[in-house]
């Protein structure tokens, strides 16, 4: 029996919860992720982010939100702190919910709340959404700057926690500051390939390659804007569009490299993978030509490895 099937590096649904009409124990029509459809999806474990990330108030109040879903018995979730922790899951027949910041802002330089949120769980974290923070510069600004020396050492100290460093939403300089003084894996957790689709979200040729050298993994992100340099509606994206992403990002770096990390409840997907219960139809495409163990690998094994080394 295989024990961990899916686990996808980026979901939305805590932030999406909030704004939405709806229970995550119940099925829904509305948004894309729920308890029902992450089953039906063979979905184990997910990174379940906390968003925005902007500020202390902003942090602590999605942490607050974010246990409450993860508490509450009617949603079969339990958090995912270690290794040991997917197979509890799995045993209890629950999904598992790794606490990741979709950003750093607020946090103070001494590091403090960061320590006791890595007490709380936390595992994983962008130093910066697409904005700029003390520590980081992202996407979305204009901003030529990189990391600043606190953001350096935010680096070093999440590495040292084990507090795994995610490049998504990272400018080109930031990305390449973390790359020159990581000294563990990094992840993208939810980028895709910029040569297939030109958008800043995605990764460059030489960044993918450096993702690779960390020992890392890149999360395929099923937004339509990052998958379809057409940027056409969603009802036009086909699983041949994203399997060039997926083909060019293994050709680049390799099996060992590759992840899903899908955006779901932050993005406009397409409607051929309209929720998180239609990850087996991706799969099932992906398998006319890769490996049963290369499925594996892109699935879960590969996060599993990455989550090994860091935390
Ligand atoms: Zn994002």
């Amino acid at each position: 029996m295989r024990i961990i099937v899916i686990i996808d590096g980026h979901i939305d649904v805590t932030f999406a919860l909030q704004l939405q009409n709806r229970e995550f124990s119940a099925r829904s029509d509305i948004g894309h992720v729920d308890l029902p459809r992450m089953r039906e999806g063979n979905v184990s474990a997910a990174l379940f982010a906390v968003y925005p990330a902007s500020s202390n108030f902003s942090i602590s109040s999605g942490v607050d939100y974010w246990f409450k879903l993860v508490e509450n018995p009617e949603n079969s979730l339990m958090q995912i702190r270690n290794l040991d922790d997917f197979e509890k899951a799995r045993q209890s027949d629950k999904i598992g919910a790794i606490l990741h910041f979709e950003g750093a802002g607020g946090l103070d330089s001494e590091f403090v709340t960061l320590r006791n949120f890595h007490r709380l769980g936390l595992r994983s974290m962008g130093l910066s959404w697409s904005n700029m923070n003390q520590f980081a510069t992202g996407i979305g600004t204009i901003e030529e700057r990189g990391l600043t020396s606190e953001g350096k050492a935010l680096v070093s100290e999440m590495q040292s926690l084990g507090i795994l460093v995610d490049v998504s939403h990272l400018n080109e300089k930031s990305f390449w500051d973390v790359v020159e003084i990581t000294g563990k894996p990094i992840i993208a957790s939810h980028s895709n390939a910029y040569s297939i689709c030109n958008h800043v979200r995605n990764l460059k040729d030489e960044q993918i390659q450096a993702i690779r050298d960390t020992n890392g993994t890149i999360g395929i992100n099923l937004c339509t804007m990052f998958l379809d340099p057409q940027k056409r509606e969603e009802d036009h994206i086909t699983f041949e569009l994203i399997k060039k992403h997926f083909d060019h990002i293994v050709e680049k770096a390799g099996i060992n490299h590759i992840s899903l990390g899908s955006d779901y409840d932050g993005a406009t997907v397409p409607s051929i993978l309209k929720d998180i219960s239609y990850y087996p139809k991706l799969l099932e495409f992906l398998r006319n030509t890769y490996s049963r163990n290369d499925i594996d690998k892109i699935a879960y094994q590969n996060f599993l490895r990455v989550f090994k080394t860091t935390w």
